[in-house]
């Protein structure tokens, strides 16, 4: 059987990894457009210096990432080592806003799924809670768990910012901003489905410590070496191969009520990117106006054509075709190539609604910092609440060192150059974000008296640092898809980010897609028990998918997929009891 995976992320790439290992004599072909694998996650040096790289983000780990963590017991990394044994813990919290300095080893509180925890902890910070914010987070909390299914995921159209909007001020620095951004998601956007569903899950932790990371960059670490073993067993892994049209067929039958699609074939541009960021802005607004006008819905054109036209096909030569009828598909690429390549309407919804902008500045220092672990900082007083993870630590830099920072609020204007992050240059970010950390007490306490930097004062070697440090370089690749859109005066990523915005849930796919006979979903977006865009959901999806087209072939060495949702014999019989209650009110009563 003839496998086809459309995209080389996490998702595809964990789909290829279980079919390979389960002796079925699939042929599996992966095509990816960038000359690296592992998708949003990648990270890249010009330069090849291993602390060179650059993520769009850090990429940091869940203790609840149960199906990332199996998997990456079966990589070997480029020590022989397994991925495993270089996930390191991120064990160090300061958390600094205009009256405090707090410093909490091992686990923040704030990644803690104990009410109690969190309720302490944000008391010992300072930020008191006041008695209606702990009524509220009880409420949340409770029902997260109690109510059905049903109801919970209706939650889908709420905004997490509007029923957290009671809060009080510390409240909502605490409870609301502070976790969105942990999650490294924007707020603003964020639904209360998600945010509620995270709750709910309640997971036997695969770590010790709430939040880790890998000791090196991702791709050294992790999707290199993840590459050639694959391809050791048998995985046909293309690269610089972008594909370009999906070729589609409807046979009606008269006696069929439920026709079809059957993916015929996918055409492939021979030499990687052909588009530029110009050129796919066009056609994503192409995509709207498809959208909007209503003409791309799949019921509709099944009704109407029996073979669609989805996109300019590339010229002659340049490109080839691949595949047949009888072969599997699966779609392993962000909505945006999803609602590219395959028109309709829930998918062009389902990009629309899902974009976020996320990126992150490193910052090179050309000497070591003392922080002697591997050390989050959130930084709640400046505008842009940003947050620093001290990556030169955690990748255990010599002679050099690297802070990389990211940005919360987006949508604020900064103090320096008085824009808001949107409206930045990536020059302009950088100064921003530093000049925002120079007016911290954390920039007081630790930086500025640092020991390795006593003899300097950083306030003059300000713009060494913002000389030397690191900006993603225009022509890099993996920058191409955060541009800085001189017509409408912002930075701009067409690639998208997250799909945990509101009203996206109902557009997710699901495995194995209704509407075609021989299409699947293996992505961070699937909808899945991890319901979180991120790795987690990535490889959960990458599971489900396998085990489902082994089911649909009548094989069954199925891969074990972990319970979220381990509550004990009491609590879980509590859960199972109001849930059931719930779920007759929800559909009788409302
Ligand atoms: C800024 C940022 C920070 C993040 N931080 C975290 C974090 O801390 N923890 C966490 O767990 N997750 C994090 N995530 C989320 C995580 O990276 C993603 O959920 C996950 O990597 C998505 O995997 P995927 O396989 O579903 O999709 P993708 O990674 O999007 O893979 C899709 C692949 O398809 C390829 N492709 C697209 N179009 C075509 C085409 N036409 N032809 C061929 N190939 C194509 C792409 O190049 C890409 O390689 C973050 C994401 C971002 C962007």
């Amino acid at each position: 059987m003839k496998i086809h995976i459309l995209g080389g992320g996490i998702g595809g790439l964990t789909l290829a990894h279980y079919l390979s290992k389960s002796n079925n004599n699939f042929d599996i072909n992966i095509y990816e457009r960038n000359d690296i694998i592992g998708g949003q996650a990648r990270s890249k040096s010009p330069l090849n210096h291993d602390y060179e790289h650059s993520e769009y983000f850090w990429h940091t780990i869940g203790n609840g990432y149960l199906n990332l963590l199996d998997l990456t017991k079966e990589i070997i990394s480029y020590d022989d080592k397994t991925v495993y044994e270089h996930i390191k813990p991120l064990n160090n919290y300061i958390y600094s806003n205009e009256n405090i300095l707090f410093n909490e080893k091992e686990n923040s509180f704030l990644t803690s799924t104990s009410l109690w925890t969190i309720i302490k902890g944000i008391y010992n910070t300072g930020g008191y809670l006041t008695f209606f914010d702990i009524y509220t987070l009880i409420k949340i909390f409770f029902q997260s768990k109690f109510i059905c299914r049903e109801r919970l995921d209706s939650y889908d159209n709420i905004y997490w910012k509007d029923i957290t909007s009671k809060f009080s001020k510390y409240g909502k620095l605490w409870i609301v901003e502070s976790t969105s951004i942990f999650l490294g998601m924007d707020y603003s956007k964020l639904s209360a489905q998600c945010m509620m569903n995270m709750i709910r899950n309640n997971p036997d932790y695969g770590l010790n410590n709430s939040f880790c990371s890998f000791n090196g960059n991702i791709n050294k670490v992790w999707f290199d070496p993840w590459k050639k073993q694959l391809e050791k067993n048998g995985v046909k892994i293309y690269t610089n191969k972008e594909i370009k049209k999906i070729e589609v067929e409807l046979k009606v039958n008269e006696y069929d009520e439920n026709p079809k699609l059957d993916i015929i074939k996918i055409i492939i541009n021979k030499n990687g990117y052909s588009s530029t960021h110009d050129d796919i802005e066009t056609k994503s607004r192409g995509i709207l106006d498809i959208t909007s006008s209503g003409s791309a819905s799949l019921q509709d054109d099944i009704k109407t054509t029996s073979s669609i036209n989805i996109s300019d096909a590339s010229s002659g030569s340049a490109s080839f075709d691949i595949g047949s009828k009888d072969d599997i598909y699966i779609n392993s690429l962000d909505t945006e190539n999803l609602a590219k390549l395959l028109p309709y309407n829930d998918y062009c919804k389902l990009y629309n609604l899902s974009k976020q902008t996320q990126t992150q500045v490193l910052y090179k220092f050309p000497i070591k910092l003392d922080f002697n672990c591997n050390t989050i900082i959130i930084l709640q007083e400046t505008n842009w609440f940003l947050m620093i993870r001290h990556e030169g630590n955690l990748w255990e830099t010599k002679e050099i060192d690297l802070l990389s920072c990211g940005i919360g609020i987006w949508d604020k204007k900064g103090t320096l150059h008085t824009k808001t992050a949107k409206e930045c240059t990536r020059k302009e970010l950088a100064e921003e974000c530093w000049y925002q950390i120079s007016q911290t007490i954390f920039y007081k306490n630790h930086i500025k008296n640092n020991k390795s930097l006593k003899d300097k004062d950083l306030y003059n070697i300000f713009p060494n640092i913002i000389e030397t440090l690191y900006i993603p370089l225009p022509e890099w690749d993996i920058w191409s898809s955060f541009q800085y859109n001189e017509e409408n005066k912002q930075l701009e990523s067409w690639e998208s980010k997250f799909s945990n915005n509101k009203n996206t849930w109902k557009y997710r796919p699901i495995l194995k897609d209704k509407s075609f006979n021989n299409l699947y979903h293996s992505t961070a977006y699937n909808k899945t028990e991890t319901n979180i865009f991120c790795m987690e959901s990535a490889v959960e999806a990458g599971k489900h998918t396998c085990n489902e087209i082994l089911k649909n072939c009548d094989y069954n060495n199925f891969i074990n997929i972990p319970k979220k949702q381990n509550y004990g014999i009491v609590y879980g019989l509590i859960c199972r009891i109001t849930r059931t209650i719930d779920y007759y009110i929800y559909k009788y009563l409302f």
